[in-house]
């Protein structure tokens, strides 16, 4: 069967998605099964790894490994002859006729590009607590609050999402601090008066050791002695949106640094989609293959629509015309029963 790709530049690829992540291989799902010639390129540092057991995706009621699903996620992509390269673009550039990419192993050419390059949360400024990530220290009430819930908790942070998360974490737990881990708060009056309010104790001292062990918190030890029996932290130190190729393409971000997209995931740039946590959206799995599919919608439409405009699918057409069978066998009714009994249809 004639594809697009066949009267195509073989060096430039229909779409490229940088980051192969809950978004970037939810959209190369789509776009595999609308036949359209895709590479994704990824480093290989999504998020997802980072939790042990996804609660809250739709269809897996005992959970699912994020690792796992990441790994189910690109055998469906291959399966829909989705190409798949480890690199990490460093460098991006637009032409008329697409994209060039300049990745640390290779360049690459494409029509049009997605952006699902994700974030980084920031972890504590406490060393030796990362073999905790996702265990018993996290950075998401939506995605951790419940698996914690009736626990001791610790809120590390000095700013008002600090503050508003020690309140929300009420509703999973009786027992919760903040710590402002040594630091200056930073939190509003309003949120001091929270505080006070709902009775939430503040630990202001530095913190000089976390006591765990097999990856679970069990102490927090502070400078000038006093150890809290804790079992769970949660931190907000924040962000860091992987945003640099989209800047350098002239994107525009919005106040927070995430990348300005429309309903359908298009960026400001024509020809550029971003999807997932690098987007204003909230950073979930689920939200981010709902963009992720949303984004390769609009991809295909915009192609098809292009297709029709510079009349490549004519030209498409004509090589199926030439090639392949297009038009359905005529017979009569008589002997198309009998085909149907002899092949007992
Ligand atoms: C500890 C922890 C627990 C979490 N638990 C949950 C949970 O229970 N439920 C939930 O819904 N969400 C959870 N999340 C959030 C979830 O991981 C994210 O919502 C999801 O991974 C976002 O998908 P994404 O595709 O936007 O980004 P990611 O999945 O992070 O993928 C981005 C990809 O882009 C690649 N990349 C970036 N830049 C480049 C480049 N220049 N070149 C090539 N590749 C590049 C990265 O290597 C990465 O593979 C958790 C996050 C953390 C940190």
């Amino acid at each position: 069967m004639i594809q697009h790709k066949d009267l195509d530049d073989p060096q430039t690829r229909e779409v490229t998605i940088i980051g192969g992540g809950i978004a970037g291989l939810s959209a190369a799902i789509y776009l595999g099964r609308a036949q359209r010639d895709t590479l994704v390129i990824d480093s290989g540092h999504s998020m997802a790894k980072w939790e042990p057991i996804v609660e809250n995706y739709l269809g897996f009621p005992n959970g699912v490994g994020g690792e796992e699903l990441l790994k189910n996620g690109c055998r469906q992509a291959r399966r829909h002859n989705v190409r798949f390269a480890h690199d990490e673009i460093r460098t991006v550039s637009s032409k008329k006729s697409g994209f060039v990419l300049k990745g640390k192993n290779k360049t690459y050419r494409a029509k049009r590009l997605l952006l699902a390059t994700g974030i980084f949360h920031l972890p504590p400024e406490i060393p030796g607590v990362t073999e905790c990530l996702g265990h018993s220290m996290f950075f998401c009430k939506d995605c951790d609050g419940f698996r914690v819930r009736g626990k001791r908790i610790a809120i590390i942070g000095v700013n008002n999402e600090a503050v508003e998360y020690a309140l929300g974490m009420l509703h999973y737990s009786a027992c919760v601090i903040v710590a402002t881990n040594g630091k200056q708060p930073r939190w509003h009056k309003r949120h001091a008066r929270w505080l006070a309010e709902y009775e939430i104790p503040v630990e202001r001292n530095r913190i000089i050791n976390v006591d765990h062990r097999k990856r679970k918190i069990h102490a927090l030890d502070f400078a000038g002695g006093t150890c809290v029996k804790i079992n769970y932290i949660f931190t907000t130190r924040g962000d860091i949106f992987h945003t640099g190729l989209a800047e350098k393409l002239g994107a525009k971000l919005d106040a927070h640094g995430q990348i300005k997209v429309d309903q359908c995931m298009r960026t400001s740039v024509p020809g550029l989609y971003a999807a997932g946590c690098v987007t204003p959206a909230n950073c979930q799995m689920i939200i981010a293959a709902g963009q992720g599919a949303a984004a390769a919608q609009a991809i295909n439409r915009d192609l098809f629509d292009e297709s029709l405009a510079t009349h490549s699918l004519r030209r498409f057409r004509d090589a199926q015309l030439a090639d392949e069978k297009t038009v359905p066998e005529r017979v009569s009714n008589i002997s198309w029963r009998k085909e149907k009994r002899n092949n007992g249809i």
